[in-house]
């Protein structure tokens, strides 16, 4: 199938129209200036546009060109561009970049080669810089532009490099300008990396779709006006280890309302400034009184009107597993299952864990709608796991926590994930051993459950297995509060 790329290309311009221009054009509309849009272009790398934004206008005012940047030592920089993502790296290459520029005479240069030579500038940053500042031809070509030129099949490509190479063949050179922003913005908005947004997407029906799983088109429809809250649940494994990989990009990435983590493993006191003011979130935070072990937490955009710590049991809340907002109408209860562990050792405790937050949700439920998120620790059904026979006996599948997601389930509460996809090998954490999360030998062990009060708020629900960091994968509600 060979597509009409002036067609494609004309259609998203219409589809995006309404979206903000990006924050490098934008700068580029307000300045001429290279060295602007050189450190926007650099700033902007696995970064939102609005965090972008603020963080060059900070930058500028301390330095408003090369001699003044050459002035600022690199701490004051990093203080200046957080929370940009990587903002250490990118200090680092920009109290270098002065220096570099000496053999330039001081000056942005505007060919591919030379830019490449710039600190903290890859092929991507220099071709968006020679397009936007001098207005040279250059195909930016960023991980949007290379995964839908490959979904429409305009290039078969393995690498961004490669379709950069390919579309300067093929593609006809009034698009090169254009393509960069018109596919990062119809990339972030309907064709999503996770879950594209094909039965909206204005090229349904002639786009070749190549390797894409669309959303389930059972979404349901809401009123204009009312636009579903984004809710995420992850077990990171331990938050301090997380954030070594880049937690704080990945969290602003997910661009959600709420985030609520499970096995956060650390107390307030062992959190750095950046995992606790994350620009946009407040953090509320239950942990384990035993160091490194067990905790939940989340990041809010919104103001919950109460928060509740713990199940008011002595017993479990030690061990920092349950963490409640209350909001005007409903509540939204995070969750770190006890694990069973080896030999079951600890199944008892796990039932009795279990039928205390049963009893507790069903109480919340009484005054308004409830959602509780996180690990579950368990695999509810065979089509759950990939090796069901093999695990009757294992912590996670037993006859005893599965009858009590039974009777979880018969109580009301509603399992999100399996009201829109019926299909098997849906996994959300993997082994880190034997490759496991490569060959998909895994387990849905993370959920989101809404009373049936709820039911019909939820929108829409989603595993979002692409994201890497943890050997679980978050999973995502859309709901409409
Ligand atoms: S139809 Fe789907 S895959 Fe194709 S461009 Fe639209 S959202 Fe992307």
């Amino acid at each position: 199938m060979s597509i009409d790329i002036d067609d494609f290309l004309t259609t998203v311009a219409g589809a995006v129209a309404h979206l903000q221009v990006p924050v490098v054009d934008l700068i580029a509309v307000q300045t001429s200036d290279p060295y602007r849009i050189l450190v926007a272009t650099i700033l902007s790398a696995r970064t939102k546009d609005e965090v972008t934004a603020l963080a060059a206008d900070r930058l500028f005012r301390l330095a408003e060109d090369i001699a003044a940047l050459s002035r600022l030592s690199e701490e004051r920089i990093a203080k200046a561009i957080y929370p940009v993502g990587f903002y250490k790296s990118k200090a680092r290459y920009l109290k270098q970049l002065p220096e570099s520029l000496q053999s330039f005479n001081n000056i942005i240069p505007e060919t591919i080669e030379e830019l490449v030579t710039l600190p903290g500038v890859g092929r991507k940053t220099a071709n968006l810089v020679r397009n936007v500042a001098f207005h040279k031809p250059a195909i930016c070509v960023d991980t949007h532009v290379h995964r839908i030129m490959n979904i429409w099949e305009y290039v078969t490509t393995d690498s961004p490099l490669k379709t950069e190479m390919v579309l300067r063949e093929k593609l006809p050179e009034h698009h090169w300008p254009n393509v960069n922003s018109l596919l990062v913005a119809f990339g972030q908005s309907i064709c999503r990396p996770v879950s594209p947004q094909c039965d909206i997407c204005p090229l349904a029906g002639k786009c070749p779709q190549r390797g894409v799983m669309p959303r389930k088109n059972m979404k349901k429809s809401s009123p204009a006006d009312q636009k579903p809250y984004r809710f995420i649940s992850w077990n990171v494994n331990g938050i301090r280890a997380v954030e070594q990989k880049g937690f704080a990009e990945m969290l602003l990435g997910f661009d959600a309302d709420i985030i609520a983590l499970q096995e956060t493993k650390a107390q307030p006191d062992q959190l750095s400034p950046e995992l606790k003011n994350i620009l946009g979130y407040t953090s509320y935070w239950h942990s384990a009184e035993r160091k490194g072990y067990s905790g939940v937490a989340f990041y809010s955009r919104i103001e919950p009107l109460a928060i509740l710590t713990g199940l008011n049991e002595p017993e479990f809340d030690c061990e920092g597993r349950v963490l409640t907002l209350e909001f005007s109408s409903f509540y939204l209860i995070n969750i770190y299952f006890p694990n069973s562990a080896d030999g079951l050792k600890r199944l008892d405790f796990k039932l009795r864990f279990n039928d205390a937050l049963l009893k507790f949700a069903d109480d919340l439920r009484q005054k308004k709608t409830v959602v509780l998120c996180g690990d579950f620790n368990v695999a509810h059904k065979p089509i759950d796991l990939k090796n069901p026979a093999a695990n009757v006996k294992n912590a996670g599948f037993t006859p005893e926590e599965r009858a009590w997601m039974d009777g979880f389930v018969a109580a009301g509460f509603i399992d999100t994930f399996r009201i829109f996809n019926q299909e098997a090998e849906q996994y959300t954490w993997w082994s880190y051993r034997f490759n496991a999360r490569a060959k998909n030998i895994g387990w849905r062990i993370d959920y989101f459950c809404v009373d049936a009060g709820s039911l019909e708020k939820v929108h829409d629900a989603a595993i979002l297995k692409e994201v890497m960091g943890s050997d679980h994968c978050p999973v995502q509600l859309e709901y409409l509060p």
